[in-house]
């Protein structure tokens, strides 16, 4: 619009019919070329808005479905949230269980644990326990959302069995033994060997009563990681498992956490812990 005043003034300076008719005709090029111009370029804009718009749209729907209110954790976060959780209802177990007749070996396999990222856990200070059949139990929060978490997997036509829930140290002690296997000369190479999969007595998460291992009815025999039960379980961050609030206990892709990942078991944290709200 300048340009257009600019122009008219100096029209008006410099007189003459002609050269009015010749500035109002430029005038009127000018005036059309601006009006085309902004046309176009509004046009355009027109064009890319409509684009944009169905585009923005589908970001914004699917990053609501994958929010979802579950907290995302990457496998480090999974072990942290485990640390950092107060289980209700437990305390850090004092004693040391003895693991084998010699003091120096239990020792050497307890250093050997730390070194692994092993630690004492808690057990329970009130017997508060649920049985999930006549073989397992449960501390009662973790039950409720044991139930939940089997029911939603029901739905999708996904069998999933508890085969361990709560174990006392004394057990656990059997179980290492039974794998340590020589209970007297084991060499670093063997105790190590063993703490790859087990926990010496006192360090397992089993002590709490919010620990499971799972298998997966009709996939008895296969690795627990290559059955639908646990693709349903660690899907989208393991989102089925967050829902009733568990996680993982050994993700895979975790440094330092005891045992290598275990893909069986889960630890109930609360859904308080595994939602954004
Ligand atoms: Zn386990």
């Amino acid at each position: 619009m300048r340009v257009i005043d600019h122009k008219s003034i100096q029209a008006k300076k410099t007189g003459g019919s002609k050269l009015k008719k010749f500035l109002l005709v430029l005038a009127l090029a000018i005036i059309l070329a601006f009006v085309y111009e902004v046309g176009v370029k509004h046009t355009v804009l027109n064009v890319n808005n409509k684009e944009n718009t169905p585009t923005k749209t589908a970001t914004q729907v699917s990053q609501s479905t994958a929010k979802n209110n579950l907290r995302q954790f990457t496998p480090e976060q999974f072990r942290e949230l485990y640390k950092s959780f107060v289980f209700p209802n437990t305390a850090k177990i004092s004693e040391e269980t003895p693991i084998t007749y010699s003091e120096s070996l239990d020792e050497r396999i307890r250093t050997l644990a730390a070194a692994k990222g092993y630690v004492i856990r808690s057990a329970p200070i009130v017997d508060s326990f649920v049985a999930v059949d006549s073989e397992h139990k449960l501390q009662q929060k973790a039950y409720a959302d044991w139930v939940e978490l089997q029911a939603h997997a029901v739905k999708d036509n996904i069998g999933l069995k508890v085969i361990a829930g709560y174990r006392s140290a004394e057990d656990q002690k059997e179980i290492f033994l039974s794998r340590l296997g020589n209970r007297y000369g084991a060499t670093d190479a063997q105790i190590n060997n063993v703490l790859n999969t087990t926990a010496p007595p006192g360090y397992s998460r089993h002590h709490t009563g919010y620990t499971i291992d799972l298998a997966c009815q009709g996939y008895e025999n296969r690795r627990f990681e290559n059955t639908p039960c646990y693709t349903w379980l660690s899907a989208n961050n393991y989102e089925n498992t967050k829902k009733a609030g568990w996680i993982p206990s050994y993700p895979a892709g975790a440094t330092s956490q005891g045992p290598e990942p275990e893909s069986w078991e889960y630890v109930w944290v609360s859904k308080d812990s595994t939602h954004t709200q």
